[in-house]
């Protein structure tokens, strides 16, 4: 019988009986299996009780549909049970330790999501007249004010609605500035490391992407940059650079990669979904950044939910500000403006456009000034020094047993690990993971950033407690020894304990089956139906 860490039963004998028992309903006690919400609903039922409305005159003339509208209805209790169980499906930061690097998935404190449901805030209408939400903008606006003056820029735009989204709206200032001033330069240079986003940005907007090789420490050397901008002489749009990087490593030369792109009369994008690790130790604006978007759902809380809602404000420098998009906010000294129209620019000021048709994520705003609020400047900074502090704990907690691709170094708010410490055990990098899932865990970033060999890039956050890090180190260092020792059939085939092992992700990703069809009732035997 296994015994939890304060001796107390926590599960049966084990013995292959147990593991393979079949339940009659397909459910392991509380992992109750769902089928589509097609499959439970029928026709004859309605969540709410209407009385038949009595002489009404019929409106639709000959254009009534003949037969019943074939949705699948449920009673109320039903509805509430199918999405509470498949709510329960869902691995989530308020479940356990999410250790995605580069995606940074931290607590999102509840306070702030009391904020963002406040009637007055929750219920704004798009359309609304601005006069009518004053209170909204000023909150806007206020963000917008926290976000130039953390960051040492001097414009931002709030409009873009996720990371990738701001690497446009900043790539596109950079875009209508070199045109300003008569330029029409054709090449980004990004480093290997870089997110998939940044080559996709500058591609989406007609530039030719030139590689820049990270030296053997992980980190873009400024000659490299040198080099590149050689090559290409006259031809330099900017660099798209991630600082810290996706090596979870700073790049400790950013101020000369910054000269040397501005001596090619080039623009500094950076890409700061990594700001969380640096908030109130470095301002980007003194590290020569001309635009940077950041990922509110990274540094400053809020959920990511799903690949969206985010939001991807972007900051921008004294050069780009007056290519700012409508809606914009312009800093004057110490008073800050929120410019809404073309009536409201000043001269000089000469927007590229509009990146979307509204003001861009309200609730992300609440959660993310909340979040800003409740921490106060120092209690910012405390938290990137935490997440530093976190991943540098499970870097040392692993880094005998684990293998780091640039030796015992400082990392930042992630610790990257390859897969080199896997030689020759007979477990793959993604058995490694898959293993992980038996245990609890979600597995961390993998495959990712491609400059290192079966990367596993691990980020706790600072979310995490002394106790909860220690024992993700104690299971990983588990893992590790097992793989080593040989114990290959815990990896091959794991999960072992998830309703679901070893999909078909290439098939699923390659002919998803997007439609449910209803199974002709003559096709189905009553026995398969049941199952
Ligand atoms: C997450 C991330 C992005 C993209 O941000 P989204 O909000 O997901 O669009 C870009 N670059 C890096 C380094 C990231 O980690």
């Amino acid at each position: 019988m296994s015994m939890n860490n304060q001796g107390r039963p926590s599960a049966p004998v084990e013995t292959d009986a147990v593991a393979l028992r079949e339940t009659f309903t397909g459910n392991k006690a509380l992992a109750m299996e769902e089928p589509l919400i097609f499959e439970v609903g029928r026709n004859d039922v309605c969540g709410v009780d209407l009385e038949e409305p009595a002489d009404v005159p019929f409106a639709l003339g000959g254009h009534a549909r003949k037969e019943a509208l074939d949705l699948p209805a449920l009673t109320e209790p039903e509805a509430m049970r199918h999405y509470v169980r498949l709510s329960s499906k869902n691995y989530a930061i308020d479940a356990g330790l999410y250790p995605l690097g580069s995606c940074t998935m931290k607590h999102n404190p509840r306070l702030n999501e009391k904020m963002a449901r406040l009637p007055g805030f929750a219920d704004v209408h798009p359309l609304q007249p601005l006069s009518t939400v004053p209170g909204a903008i000023d909150l806007i606006a206020e963000l917008g004010h926290w976000l130039v003056t953390m960051t040492g820029m001097s414009a931002v735009a709030m409009s873009p609605k996720a990371g990738a989204h701001g690497e446009l709206c900043g790539m596109m200032a950079i875009k209508a500035a070199h045109k300003a001033a008569g330029r029409d330069p054709k090449i980004v240079l990004v480093p290997e490391s870089a997110h998939g986003t940044n080559p996709a940005t500058a591609a989406l907007l007609g530039y030719k992407v030139v590689a820049v090789a990270a030296r053997a420490d992980g980190t873009v050397d400024p000659s490299e940059v040198v080099a590149r901008i050689g090559e290409h002489e006259g031809d330099i749009a900017g660099i798209m650079l991630t600082n810290p990087n996706t090596c979870g490593l700073f790049e400790r030369d950013i101020i000369a990669i910054a000269e040397a792109i501005h001596a090619a009369n080039g623009y500094f994008y950076c890409d700061g979904a990594n700001f969380n690790a640096i908030v109130g130790k470095a301002r980007p604006g003194d590290l020569g950044v001309d635009a940077m978007h950041i990922n509110l759902h990274k540094t400053f809380s809020t959920q990511h939910g799903g690949g969206g809602p985010g939001a991807g404000p972007v900051v921008l420098s004294e050069r780009l500000a007056p290519f700012a998009p409508l809606p914009f906010l312009r800093k004057d000294g110490d008073t800050t403006t929120w410019v809404e129209n073309e009536s409201e620019l000043k001269d000089g000021e000469k927007p590229f456009g509009r990146m979307t048709a509204f003001h861009g994520q309200m609730g992300m705003y609440v959660r993310a000034l909340a979040y800003m609020k409740s921490h106060g400047a120092d209690g910012l900074r405390q938290a990137s020094e935490d997440a530093v502090l976190n991943a540098n704990y499970v870097r040392v907690g692993l880094q005998d047993l684990m293998s780091l691709p640039f030796g015992e170094r400082w990392c930042m708010h992630e610790v990257l690990f390859d897969d080199s410490f896997l030689k020759d055990t007979g477990v793959t990098t993604l058995d490694f993971a898959k293993a992980m899932i038996d245990e609890g865990y979600h597995p961390m970033t993998m495959y990712f950033p491609l400059v290192v060999h079966g990367a596993m890039l691990i980020e706790p956050t600072e979310s995490e407690s002394r106790s909860s890090l220690d024992l993700f180190v104690a299971t990983m260092r588990d893992l590790v020894m097992s793989a080593k020792k040989g114990e290959t059939d815990r990896f091959a085939g794991a999960p072992f304990h998830a309703p679901r092992a070893r999909l078909d992700e290439t098939r699923a990703a390659r002919k998803p089956i997007l439609k449910w069809e209803r199974p002709d009732p003559r096709e189905v035997e009553p026995q398969a139906a049941a199952e």
